[in-house]
């Protein structure tokens, strides 16, 4: 799997700089994208070919041969194997790389050079389109800018370092040439995607911009490592049944030396099927899994494996991670496993603790997944202050059918099992 960020923007932004100093310093592979139209460019300067020369370029990008290396930390382009790092930053090259990028069939072509040099790894791209086109889904988009003024006078004076001849007005002249084109273009233009984070670059310096990114690529990498151990499946195996055993021994214990528990009715021995239950305290959704010889896997919003404890026992006894305020689809998808292997399913329709209360509509996420997979919902009432030694109480009712419903009727359903669950939280004897 690559990690990739993307980062996009006008010319003059100092993305390259940037790039270059995030790549060393995070350990990325750097992809200069722009120099792999600067090639092309050059390639078609060298053959004398002209813009309009569909079959002539089309040939040349068959058989063009662009590689990108890192030579003792300086990066090196060349082009049908010779070293071209100088040549595509010539004042002619500049001049033209925007109209070749601009050809169709050369954008496509590069987009999947670009994609094939990032392959497996984890990557640092600066260009106009990554993060819209040519990786839409990269891990981490950044939209750099900064004013027009700025940006020209930037390149004019890197063109002075690197004793290219230009003045300041045509070098801004070029590049409110090239932000033209690169906005207009028909494939990857240069725009900003939805979910980049934008960074103005005119007030601040290099190194400013590079620790903005650091700290948004460092949190994205520890969200990511976080994420994969929620959703991370640890397999059933005897030691886990075993410790699961031992656990629940010893939480039933303190659960009853918390609380009075008071359980009516109970669930099949067998056969797959939908808890459904009221959500009035984080504790309720433990004395289902608890005081159940079979295994209960329930639904958990995701917040609640962050916290080191909780994970574990997350994952002992199997919860399903979900996101709020999402359709999870992974999470959906988990859920009917667990029902099409025959074991039963934990869901709170309510959503979040005391939704009825609160007079929230109740989710049809329970019911959908009974219609999906042909299984029963087992309603249940909890009821109790959740006081120490209080009583709690668990009521079990009867299996409802809701065969008889379809997806368009789902609410009707929920309904149906909402109406039965609060009918068993009054029950106490
Ligand atoms: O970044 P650099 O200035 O080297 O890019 C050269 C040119 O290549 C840009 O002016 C732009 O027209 C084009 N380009 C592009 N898409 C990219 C990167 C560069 O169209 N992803």
């Amino acid at each position: 799997m690559s990690f990739i960020v993307a980062i996009d923007g006008p010319a003059g932004t100092g993305k390259g700089t940037v790039t270059k100093i995030l790549s060393k310093k995070l350990k990325l592979l750097n992809i200069d994208t722009g120099a792999t139209y600067r090639c092309v460019a050059l390639a078609m300067l060298n053959k004398g070919i002209k813009l309009e020369e569909l079959d002539k370029i089309k040939k040349l990008l068959d058989s063009i041969k662009i590689e990108l290396k890192n030579e003792k930390g300086v990066q090196k382009v060349s082009l049908y194997g010779e070293d071209v790092t100088k040549e595509i930053r010539s004042k002619e090259v500049s001049d033209f790389v925007s109209q070749v990028s601009s050809i169709k069939e050369v954008r496509l072509k590069m987009a999947d050079l670009q994609r094939k040099m990032a392959e497996g790894k984890d990557v640092i791209m600066e260009g106009r389109d990554i993060g819209t086109y040519v990786f839409p889904a990269a891990d981490v988009k950044i939209y750099l800018d900064a004013d027009l003024d700025e940006r020209a006078k930037r390149r004019y004076l890197q063109n002075r370092e690197k004793g290219i001849q230009s003045t300041y007005m045509e070098v801004l002249e070029n590049v409110k040439m090239r932000d033209e084109n690169d906005r207009n273009k028909e494939i990857g233009a240069l725009k900003l995607a939805k979910d980049a984070e934008v960074i103005d670059s005119t007030q601040k310096s290099i190194y400013q911009v590079v620790r903005e990114i650091t700290e948004i690529i460092k949190s994205k990498r520890t969200e990511q490592k976080l994420q994969k151990r929620i959703y991370k499946i640890r397999k059933e195996n005897a030691w886990k049944k075993f410790v699961r055993k031992i656990v629940k021994v010893i939480l039933r214990t303190l659960y009853r030396l918390a609380f009075r528990v008071r359980i009516n009715g109970k669930v099949p021995d067998d056969g797959a099927y939908v808890i459904c239950c009221n959500h009035i305290n984080y504790l309720d959704a433990a004395a289902i899994v608890l005081f159940n010889e079979r295994k209960v896997n329930f639904v958990a919003k995701e917040d609640l494996f962050t916290h080191g404890i909780l994970m574990w026992l997350g994952h002992l006894f199997d919860a399903i991670p979900i996101k709020r305020d999402m359709q999870d689809i992974e999470a959906m998808k988990r859920c009917l496993k667990v029902l099409k292997n025959g074991e039963l399913l934990g869901i709170f329709p309510e959503g979040t603790r005391h939704g009825m209360d609160k007079n929230m509509k109740a989710k049809n996420g329970a019911a959908f997944m009974a219609l999906k997979s042909k299984t029963k919902v087992i309603p249940v009432g909890i009821h109790g202050t959740f006081k120490p030694f209080s009583k709690v109480y668990i009521n079990y009712g009867e299996p409802i059918d809701i065969s008889g419903y379809t997806k368009e009727n789902l609410d009707e359903a929920t309904d149906k099992i909402m109406k039965e669950i609060v009918m068993l939280t009054k029950k106490e004897d």
